[in-house]
C-alpha cells in the first residue's frame, strides 16, 4: 500500500502551498498519474479520502488524470502510445530500442482553493 505514502505526500504539498498563499481550504486537487507510475488510482483515492479528514483539504475532491505511456521507437521511427502499465518493446515493430516519454509522471496538476 504505497498509495498511503503517496496520498500523504500529495496532502503535504497542497496543504503547504495553500498555507503559504493564505488560503483556508482546498476544493479540488487534480493529479496526473502515469500508467507506468505503479499507482492504483482506486487505492490512492481511498487513502486520500481517509487521510484528508481534519485537514484544510477535508472537503477536497481528488481528481486523477491517468496519462498513457507514450514514446518513440528508434526501430521504425514512429511514435507510439500503449494502454498497458508496462512497455518493453515497440507495439508496431517489437523493437527494444525505444524511448519512453510519458507514463511515469506523478504530480499535482492543478488545485482549486477557497
Ligand atoms: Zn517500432
Amino acid at each position: 500500500m504505497h498509495e498511503v505514502s503517496i496520498a500523504q505526500g500529495l496532502l503535504d504539498i497542497v496543504i503547504e502551498n495553500c498555507r503559504k498563499q493564505g488560503y483556508s481550504g482546498i476544493e479540488s486537487i487534480k493529479v496526473k498519474i502515469g500508467k507506468a507510475a505503479g499507482v492504483v488510482p482506486d487505492a490512492l483515492l481511498f487513502a486520500f479520502e481517509s487521510m484528508k479528514v481534519d485537514t484544510i483539504a477535508e472537503k477536497a475532491t481528488l481528481i486523477i488524470d491517468q496519462v498513457p505511456i507514450s514514446g518513440f521507437c528508434n526501430g521504425c521511427k514512429s511514435n507510439f502510445t500503449v494502454d498497458d502499465a508496462y512497455v518493453i518493446c515497440c507495439p508496431h515493430c517489437n523493437s527494444f530500442s525505444i524511448r519512453v516519454d510519458t507514463g511515469r509522471e506523478l504530480n499535482v496538476d492543478e488545485m482549486e482553493v477557497v
